[in-house]
């Protein structure tokens, strides 16, 4: 039984820690629940632990604070996945992996040393890994979460500081494995986050060590910069025999790269728990199922269900709602063709594309934000639009010290009694309990999920999202794929969605623009092709074909030059396999 975070608990306590904070005394607690309804902030959750589990705890942070039982049993030579919901311990088995902490089995008063930490693995898979950690003899790369972090602390160009790590003597090959040429010379201020990804990647990568770990390296990233990197990171195991661990939302790109997957359960930000290793099929299919046989731990009540042939429903493209022409727009160096188009209504329509292609550059001619320069455009004055835009500080705005309850508020006072938003929107992300949270507290997941909750919260006619899937976990990208399409047929409106992940493209989109051409120079946007169309034309641009899991239908990449990749290339079919 565990109670977080105690902070903010306005109501008389048993105990207060060093800092004077009021602390729950967890063998005083019973559960009760009086603690979360007495607590203003709603910043109290009480999470019970399966009882036999007790023994495996791993790791806790402190007094009421998130703890984790077991830790993922990876293997030599092979890519182990982490998958699970944010706030369930993936980051901080990695760190344990990496050294960066150490187990404390849930002793967080003392620090053990190691003679102590590995009586406690003796017999166990894990015993030869901290032992080989304690006596200094494993070499361990750690490529971290928060990427943004890497201006603060060096402030070099891209090119010293790839020269200084350069152990492996690869930096030229990476150089132009990650198309990093054109950024050399910039220093890290001056990066945006797709390139500090490839940057704090290609460090690592440079570094001769035994393991590599790797914090979700798909931020910030397009589709194939993701592929490019599951391929060097499937190589670092499959050709260099090196010891891999992944945390990962893409699953599609965890499926391509990764030989095993350890699912983390729990209750975000209380407890996570990590499940027995599975082969990455098995893996991502109960994660997708929301059921572990293996573990009899049921975490969603409905499995994600994927169609194997085009789903099509014949009221799409019916009813238009608006129309706009072919357009285009300079901006700086960067020039922007639209083909002309129109929305309609009931559909979602997928965004699909590199990076610096326009996208963005697209919604805002689309939402009226910029004016083309050629096409007669403007949003017509009767149709409302709700837009979320790609950089979460524009959705601030001055409006950062608003509780996220009067957010919502702002921009629909009766959202909040709509039992459909409750329903679709305020449960399944979880924002009941950050209602009266303040926007500049939240952690970006959070604030990501208010902000499309404010964006849907809005009584319109269209509504565009801009990249809403970055910080967010898998399950809560498709708890939001879930409640697009929803909306879309409820309210018959269209929603206009930019999205990295072509799963969830495929999970959600009715039709699909696809947007090609040299990214930062000159970006093409087609008119809204059908499903089957617009990913044969994404998918051709990028070379790369699905298969189907004959499971649950997942969508599966083939690797390059196989025999169903060839074939399906042959065909023109890079998606559905069937009719
Ligand atoms: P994930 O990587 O699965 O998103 P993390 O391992 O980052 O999860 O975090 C798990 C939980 O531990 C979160 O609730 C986080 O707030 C908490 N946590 C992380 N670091 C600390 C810390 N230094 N002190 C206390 N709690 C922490
Ligand atoms: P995407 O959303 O596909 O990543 P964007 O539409 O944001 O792409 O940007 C397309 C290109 O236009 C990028 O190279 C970007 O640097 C450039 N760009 C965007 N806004 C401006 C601006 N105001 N001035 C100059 N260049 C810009
Ligand atoms: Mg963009």
């Amino acid at each position: 039984m565990k109670i977080c975070p105690p902070q903010r608990s306005g109501q008389k306590v048993f105990n207060t820690d060093e800092n004077g904070f009021p602390i729950i005394d967890e063998s005083l607690c019973i559960g009760c629940g009086l603690c979360v309804r007495a607590c203003n902030f709603r910043a109290i959750k009480i999470a019970r632990v399966p009882a036999p589990l007790e023994k495996d705890l791993i790791f806790r942070y402190g007094p009421n604070q998130f703890e984790l039982y077991r830790l993922p049993l990876i293997s030599e030579g092979e890519v182990t996945g982490l998958v699970g919901q944010n706030g369930t311990g993936k980051s901080t088995s990695l760190k344990i992996l990496a050294g960066l902490l150490r187990p404390n089995f849930g002793k967080y008063e003392q620090s053990l040393d190691w003679d102590e930490i590995l009586e406690r693995f003796r017999g166990t898979t894990l015993q030869n890994y901290f032992e080989a950690l304690a006596n200094k003899r494993l070499r361990i790369v750690y490529k971290p979460q928060q990427v943004d972090a890497i201006p603060h602390v060096v402030k070099d160009s891209v090119r010293n500081i790839l020269e200084k790590h350069d152990e492996r003597g690869i930096m030229d090959i990476i150089v132009e494995e990650l198309l990093l040429n054109k950024v050399l010379n910039r220093k890290t201020t001056e990066l945006a986050g797709g390139e500090l990804q490839k940057l704090a990647i290609a460090i690592a990568l440079e570094k001769n060590a035994d393991v590599y770990l790797f914090d979700e390296p798909s931020s910030y990233l397009d589709i194939r910069e993701r592929l490019r990197i599951a391929n060097i990171i499937y190589n670092l195991s499959s050709e260099q025999k090196k010891t891999v661990v992944v945390a990962e939302h893409d699953l599609a790109m965890l499926d391509y790269m990764s030989d095993k997957v350890c699912l983390y359960y729990g209750t975000p930000g209380a407890f996570g728990i990590v499940s027995k290793p599975k082969s990455a099929r098995e893996g991502i299919n109960v994660f997708l199922n929301g059921y572990d046989p293996a573990e009899n731990y049921l975490f969603r009540d409905t499995p994600i269900k994927f169609h194997q042939a085009v789903f099509e429903r014949p009221e799409i493209g019916q009813e238009i709602i608006l129309s706009y022409p072919a357009m285009k727009k300079k901006l700086g160096d960067f020039e922007l063709i639209v083909e002309s188009g129109q929305l309609t209504k009931g559909e979602v329509i997928g965004i699909a594309g590199p990076n610096a292609i326009g996208k963005t550059t697209f919604l805002k001619l689309l939402v009226g934000i910029i004016r083309p320069d050629e096409g007669n455009y403007e949003p017509p004055g009767g149709i409302i639009m709700s837009y979320k835009p790609q950089y979460l500080q524009e959705f601030l705005g001055d409006e950062y010290w608003m509780t996220v309850n009067e957010k919502i508020r702002s921009v629909n006072p009766r959202a909040m009694s709509d039992p459909w938003f409750k329903n679709f929107v305020i449960n399944p992300f979880d924002l009941e309990y950050i209602l009266d949270r303040r926007l500049d507290e939240l952690s970006g997941g959070e604030l990501q999920r208010v902000a499309i909750a404010t964006t849907l919260a809005r009584d319109a006619e269209i509504y565009v999202l801009d990249e809403p899937g970055a910080y967010i976990s898998a399950e809560d990208r498709f708890l939001v794929a879930k409640a697009i399409r929803e909306l879309a047929q409820r309210k018959q409106c269209c929603i206009v969605v930019v999205e990295h992940d072509i799963l969830l493209l495929d999970y959600f989109s009715d039709r699909i623009i696809v947007f090609d051409g040299q990214p930062g120079i000159r970006g093409q946007a087609s008119k809204p092709l059908s499903l089957r169309e617009g990913m044969n034309t994404f998918l051709k641009y990028l070379g790369i074909t699905f298969r189907r899991d004959p499971e649950t239908y997942r969508p599966r990449i083939n690797k390059i030059g196989s025999r169903l990749d060839i074939e399906q290339k042959a065909r023109g079919e890079y998606y559905y396999t069937r009719d």
